[in-house]
């Protein structure tokens, strides 16, 4: 993965990481808000229903205290028709009482609303289960109530209440009963409170027990009301109370404090519990929630966070996702920019380099490399500018693609150089291939008016016979190339012997870029005579004797030194070291004469040449010297068209222009005619082969007549025998060079030669 790649995601994964976090902070947070919300509410609610039962025994207490002191007050109360007219005002005042009766301090009932018959209620101070309380409201100053019960009559649940009213003097003088409608004493206020029926109130009886209230009571179908407490749930919540707060039920008797806990019913319930004391009435008032109401509100919470954290989580994720997919897209926009040759669109060598791996891994197939060249494309570019150069290579690339089958691939390996995959490989197949393209890049091109030719030469290494690795594949190939590049348009597919002579080429190549620095390079120069033996001039010829290889023969590092784009310097070089050895010469023996250069195909090409060469003359102050540039015959008929100003201009310049080789190459005579050429020079394998084969005489018979006749010298190169030299002498040679006179000489052996030989010039 790549740097920003795993750079967004980690950033993504981080903030995920923080909004996990923050949500369980949150979550956390909530829960406890939410609590403690229930909790301060249900407290609050207990509060007011503690106010309220404290209130509802006191108003009730109070009732009874007035209405009791009425009836000591009337004299008249055993008068039963006006304690009745007080007792029915009283129950109508009272809404929550039903009932009320007036009890002697004997215990006997005296008078009873609601046409109860007193006669048939039993003495509480006699009866057993009643004498125990009714003596406690004799002794007590406040108002008691009883426990909850079933009160048949009415068939209704009901509180009662007693007061003992009592005389200035503080004598009982009756005590007042009275009994509370459950439902609409306690049942009433509690919903007032809780109209929601929130919580489940309990109000405990601290004396025995007994349950006095329990707002889900009718739901128990009032059972609860009939026994206490068990021992076991009393201790059960006193523990649950210590663990929470370290405190007992006496200690919350004292202090009233209320107090909320989580407790869990017997049933296995959990509930957040509320407790106060009423210490006047000796009630425990209890509120409970249950804990699943407060977790479905912090469900309902956390969803709403899950919600948000949800949407910021996707939000997030798209937004990763729009940029990285954008880093994608730029990326792979840079990758195709990257493989893909900005001129022609096709694949570039970087391209090759990543995809060969798929052709060479995927199938063990064997498949073929055609490696490409143009033959002299710079001259183009040099010639005609590059924008020409840039659209011949445009229509080029065209026209490759036209004839590319679709399971072959063509890539710009480099400015003149094209590679083509291909999945042939049979001999002829391939070879046929290669030729197509050949001859369809071959086919003139027409820009801005210009017809322009191009030749190419092919080179074809097939994998994995000539190599398993891409380079080793590619070089084979190039190494086919450089074959091909010796013949025009020619194709060649690699032969194991083409490697020797390549790393050759190879050594020569790197040995030859320090030759000029190290002074290996120096100047030869062989004679030229008249046939009469009378000395002319010379040539000029390089030696190199390397370091590294010995002596290398120039046949051998200049066409090295072309392809490798050494020969400006080193026909530079040639030139400087040629001029100045000759000026020596020259002035040594005080006298001029004529002096041949070679010049190579590429150094003629060089833009400039002509400028540097004639500057390098004047800088030598050689002027009056005549030189004579030897231009090989293949390089005239290969270019006629752009050769002839080069040539025009050189002869502008005063210098002779010698035919170099002739014979080996097919100058026709219309070339011979149209091109300004002083001298030519007919090839050595001529002369050698004149005493083999007839043929090889006529040639150069004919060729010193025809060149005689358009006006231009004839000299005759490898003249190794007397009896060459006399033929050339009959057909009229103008002049000779060859061992016979002189093998090339250095500077000082020439002076010596020319001091010895006649003078002719
Ligand atoms: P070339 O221009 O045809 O040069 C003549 C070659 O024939 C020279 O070989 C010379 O030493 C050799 N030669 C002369 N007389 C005889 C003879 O009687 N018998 C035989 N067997 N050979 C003779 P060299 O010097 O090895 O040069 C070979 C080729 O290298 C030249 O062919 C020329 O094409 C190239 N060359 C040599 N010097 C230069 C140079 O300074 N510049 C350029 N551009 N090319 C050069
Ligand atoms: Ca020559
Ligand atoms: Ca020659």
């Amino acid at each position: 993965m790549r740097l920003f790649e795993r750079d967004i995601w980690s950033i993504f994964y981080i903030l995920t990481a923080f909004f996990t976090m923050s949500l369980i902070a949150v979550a956390y947070s909530g829960w406890h808000t939410i609590y403690k919300q229930y909790q301060t509410s249900q407290e609050n609610s207990l509060k007011l229903i503690a106010n309220s039962t404290h209130s509802l025994y006191q108003t009730n207490g109070i009732m009874l205290e007035i209405v009791g002191h009425r009836f000591i007050e009337d004299v008249t109360y055993k008068d039963n028709t006006n304690s009745m007219k007080i007792l029915d005002a009283a129950l109508l005042e009272s809404p929550a009482i039903t009932a009320i009766a007036i009890v002697n301090p004997q215990g006997q009932m005296l008078f009873a609303t609601n046409g109860l018959d007193v006669a048939r209620f039993p003495n509480l101070l006699k009866q057993e289960d009643s004498r125990e309380s009714f003596l406690a409201v004799m002794q007590s100053h406040h108002m008691m109530f009883g426990r909850t019960y079933y009160f048949k009559p009415f068939n209704d649940w009901i509180v009662p209440i007693r007061k003992a009213i009592r005389d200035n003097q503080g004598n009982v003088k009756l005590v007042i009963t009275a009994a509370l409608r459950l439902d609409d004493s306690f049942g009433f206020m509690i919903k007032n409170v809780d109209q929601n029926h929130q919580y489940a109130i309990t109000i405990i009886r601290d004396a025995d027990k007994y349950i006095q209230y329990a707002s889900n009571g009718s739901e128990n179908n009032y059972e609860i009301y009939r026994k206490p407490l068990s021992q076991e749930r009393i201790d059960v919540f006193e523990k649950s109370i210590k663990l929470a707060y370290g405190a007992t039920f006496d200690e919350l008797k004292r202090t009233e404090h209320l107090l909320s806990l989580p407790y869990k019913t017997e049933d296995g319930v959990e509930q957040l519990a509320s407790l106060k004391y009423d210490s006047t009435y000796k009630l425990w008032l209890i509120s409970m929630t249950e804990m699943a109401v407060i977790k479905s509100a912090f469900a309902q919470l956390l969803m709403i966070y899950i919600t948000i954290f949800v949407a910021i989580e996707i939000i997030l994720y798209a937004l990763v996702k729009v940029i990285f997919n954008a880093d994608k897209k730029r990326n792979s926009d840079l990758l195709y920019q990257a493989t893909h040759d900005q001129l022609t669109g096709m694949p570039n060598r970087s391209y090759l380099q990543t995809n060969i791996y798929n052709w060479i891994h995927d199938s063990s197939q064997p498949f073929s490399i055609l490696y490409l060249d143009l033959d002299r494309f710079k001259s183009i570019n040099d010639s005609f500018g590059h924008q020409c150069g840039d659209q011949l290579l445009l229509d080029l690339a065209r026209r490759l693609q036209l004839i590319i089958p679709r399971d072959s691939t063509v890539i710009r390996h480099g400015g003149d150089e094209f590679v083509v995959l291909t999945p042939l490989v049979e001999s002829r197949e391939v070879l046929g291939f290669a030729k197509t393209i050949i001859d369809t890049i071959t086919k003139p091109y027409t820009i801005n008016n210009l017809k322009l030719h191009i030749g190419a030469s092919i080179g074809i290494a097939q994998y994995p016979l000539h190599g398993e690795s891409f380079d080793t594949l590619l070089r084979s190939a190039d190494i086919a190339m450089y074959e091909s590049k010796k013949i025009k348009n020619s194709i060649h597919l690699f032969e194991n012997s083409m490697a020797e002579g390549y790393l050759q080429n190879v050594k020569i190549e790197q040995a030859l870029r320090n030759a000029i620095s190290d002074n290996e390079l120096f100047m030869v120069y062989q004679p030229q005579v008249t046939p009469q033996g009378d000395f002319y001039g010379v040539e000029a010829l390089v030696r190199w004797q390397s370091g590294a290889l010995g002596l290398v023969a120039p046949d051998c590092f200049i066409p090295v030194a072309e392809t490798s784009g050494q020969m400006p310097a080193i026909g530079q070089f040639i030139v400087q070291q040629t001029l100045k050895d000759i000026k020596e010469i020259q002035s040594a023996l005080a006298r001029s004469f004529q002096t041949s250069i070679n010049i190579s195909v590429r150094q003629l090409m060089e833009p400039g040449f002509t400028d540097d060469f004639i500057n390098c003359i004047k800088d030598n102050n050689l002027d009056n010297i005549s030189i004579t540039l030897e231009i090989t015959e293949s390089l005239f008929i290969e270019d006629i068209h752009s050769i002839r100003p080069l040539l025009d201009e050189i002869k502008g310049h005063g210098l002779s222009i010698s035919m170099d080789d002739f014979g080996t190459g097919y100058s026709s005579l219309s070339i011979l005619r149209n091109l300004p050429i002083d001298e030519l020079k007919i090839d050595k394998s001529f002369i050698e082969c004149m005493f083999i084969d007839e043929a090889s005489q006529k040639m150069v018979k004919n060729i010193i007549m025809i060149g005689k006749n358009l006006g231009m010298d004839i000299v005759a190169e490898g003249v190794e025998m007397k009896e060459q030299l006399d033929i050339l002498k009959v057909f009229g040679c103008d002049r000779v060079q060859g061992y016979y006179f002189s093998k090339p000489l250095k500077k000082d052996q020439l002076i010596q030669f020319i001091l010895n030989t006649k003078r002719s010039m």
